[in-house]
C-alpha cells in the first residue's frame, strides 16, 4: 500500500491541529507509524485518501453498526438540513426519538439528550451525586467514560486508596472523590463501599468493558454489583455507550437481565453523528432541571440533524429483528475463523467476545480486567499485528485497549477475507 497523500495530510494537520489530530489514539501512537486520512465510506468498506480500500472494524468506534453511508440515516439527514440545522427550541423530533429509545430499552422513563458520550457520563454522575447528596464514586480501572475529570482517574496503590489524577489538570480534589475498583472482583468493590460506607453516590462501570480491549463480565458480576448497590443504597450506572443498541435492542440490560438505575448512551443513539444520552426512571431524572435542582444544559442538545439521524438508526434497529442474530453469528464466525489460522500458525492467542464485541490478545492468560489486558498489550506483538492487517486491507483500532466493532454490512466475503488476512500476518508474528 502507498500512503503518500497521507503521509502529506498528517504533515499539513500537525502545524495547525495538537499532533494533527482531533481525538488523540486517531494518531497512531500505540501502533507507530503515521495515522491514514480517510476519504469517504460506504457499507462494509472505508477508502482514503491514496485511493486504498479497507475492511472497516472502527466503524467510526462503534456507531456504524449498519455501515457506512447507511441511507436511511444520510436520507434523514439530508432531508432535515434543508428545513434549517438548528433552532435552539423544543422540536417534535425530539420526543420521538425519546419515546422510541424509552420503549427499546428496559428501566428508563426519560432520557436526555447530549453531544457526547464524555457529557452523557459526566452529567450521569452529577445527577446521582445531586440525587444522593454524596461526592464519592467508584469506578473500574481500565474502564473509560469520556475525558471529564471524575474519570481520568488511574489505580492507586491499593484497593481502597483514593485514585490519582493520570493527566495534568485534573484536580487531587477531584481525584479523592474517585475510588478505583478492578474489574470482575466484587470483593474488592464490596471493601471500597465498607471502607466509605454513606459517601459513594454511585458506581459506574461499562457492563461489557470495550476499552481494554473486549471483556465480558463474568457470570454474575453484574448481578452481584446490583446487590451491593442495593445494600448500600448506591446507584447503578450502565456506560452503553458502547453496548446500547448495540448488545441488544435494551443493551447490556437486556443481554444480561440485570438493572441499572441510571444508563448512558452514545455512538449507535446518533447513527454517526454527536449525540449522547443519559436516561432513568422518573423519580431519578426529574431530579434533573427544569424540574430537579440539578442542572445539565446544552446549546446544541437534541439537535436535528443528529435526532433525525438517530431516529433513523433507532428505527431501523427497532423494526428488524433479526438484526441482532446477524450480528451474533457475525462475529461468531470471524471468532471461529481467527481462531483456527492463529492456532494453525501457532501464534498464542486469546479471543473475546460478546454480540458484535471482539478483540484479539496475544498471550495465553485469560483476559478478565485492566492488568491481564496490559500484560497482553505489553509484548509488542499487537503492532506488527495491526500494521499487517492494514496492509492486506484490514483496518482494526490502532491500539490492543481497543474493540473491533462488527456491523451488519460486512458479508461472509469480507469476514473470508479478513480470516485470510490474519492467516497471511500471523506466519510473521
Ligand atoms: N463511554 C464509553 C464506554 C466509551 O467507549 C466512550 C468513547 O469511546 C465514551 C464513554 C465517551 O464518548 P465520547 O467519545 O462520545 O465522548
Amino acid at each position: 500500500m502507498i500512503y503518500k497523500r497521507s503521509s502529506e495530510l498528517f504533515a499539513a494537520a500537525k502545524k495547525v491541529i495538537p499532533g494533527g489530530v482531533n481525538s488523540p489514539v486517531r494518531a497512531f501512537s500505540a501502533v507507530g507509524g503515521e495515522p491514514i486520512f480517510i476519504k469517504e465510506a460506504r457499507g462494509a468498506y472505508i477508502y482514503d485518501e491514496d485511493g486504498n480500500k479497507y475492511i472497516d472494524y472502527i466503524n467510526s468506534w462503534g456507531p456504524l453498526i449498519l455501515g457506512h453511508a447507511f441511507e436511511p440515516v444520510v436520507n434523514a439527514v439530508v432531508e432535515k438540513a434543508k428545513k434549517g440545522t438548528s433552532f435552539g427550541t423544543p422540536t417534535e423530533l425530539e420526543t420521538t426519538i425519546a419515546e422510541l429509545a424509552v420503549s427499546m430499552v428496559p428501566n428508563i422513563d426519560k432520557i436526555r439528550m447530549v453531544n457526547s458520550g464524555t457529557e452523557a457520563t459526566m452529567s450521569a454522575v452529577r445527577l446521582a451525586r445531586g440525587f444522593k447528596n454524596r461526592d464519592k464514586i467508584i469506578k473500574f480501572a481500565g474502564c473509560y467514560h469520556g475525558h471529564s475529570d471524575s474519570f481520568l482517574i488511574q489505580a492507586g496503590s491499593g484497593a481502597v486508596t483514593f485514585g490519582t489524577p493520570n493527566s495534568p489538570g485534573v484536580t487531587k480534589g477531584t481525584a479523592k472523590d474517585t475510588l478505583l475498583a478492578t474489574y470482575n472482583d466484587l470483593e474488592n468493590v464490596e471493601e471500597l463501599l465498607e471502607a466509605n460506607k454513606g459517601e459513594v453516590a454511585c458506581i459506574i462501570l461499562e457492563p461489557v468493558a470495550g476499552n481494554m480491549g473486549c471483556i465480558p463480565p463474568k457470570k454474575g458480576f453484574l448481578e452481584g454489583l446490583r446487590q451491593l448497590c442495593d445494600e448500600h443504597d448506591v446507584l447503578l450506572i450502565f456506560d452503553e455507550v458502547m453496548t446500547g443498541f448495540r448488545l441488544a435492542k435494551g443493551g447490556a440490560q437486556e443481554a444480561y437481565g440485570v438493572d441499572a438505575d441510571i444508563v448512558c448512551f452514545g455512538k449507535v443513539i446518533g447513527g454517526g453523528l454527536p449525540v449522547g444520552a443519559f436516561a432513568a426512571r422518573n423519580e431519578i431524572m426529574d431530579y434533573l432541571a427544569p424540574t430537579g435542582p440539578v442542572y445539565q444544559a446544552g446549546t446544541l442538545s437534541g439537535n436535528p440533524l443528529a435526532m433525525a439521524a438517530g431516529l433513523a438508526m433507532l428505527q431501523e434497529l427497532n423494526k428488524d429483528a433479526e438484526i441482532y442474530n446477524r450480528l451474533e453469528e457475525k462475529t461468531a464466525y470471524l471468532h471461529k475463523g481467527i481462531g483456527n489460522v492463529l492456532n494453525r500458525n501457532k501464534v498464542v492467542h486469546t479471543i473475546n467476545r460478546k454480540g458484535s464485541m471482539i478483540s484479539v490478545h496475544f498471550g495465553e492468560e485469560p483476559i478478565i480486567d485492566f492488568a491481564s489486558a496490559a500484560r497482553s498489550a505489553g509484548n509488542g506483538k499487537f503492532k506488527k499485528f495491526f500494521h499487517g492487517l492494514l496492509d492486506h486491507g484490514v483496518y482494526i483500532a490502532p491500539s490492543a485497549f481497543e474493540t473491533w466493532f462488527i456491523t451488519d454490512a460486512l458479508s461472509y466475503e469480507d469476514l473470508d477475507a479478513t480470516i485470510e488476512a490474519v492467516h497471511q500476518v500471523s506466519k510473521e508474528l
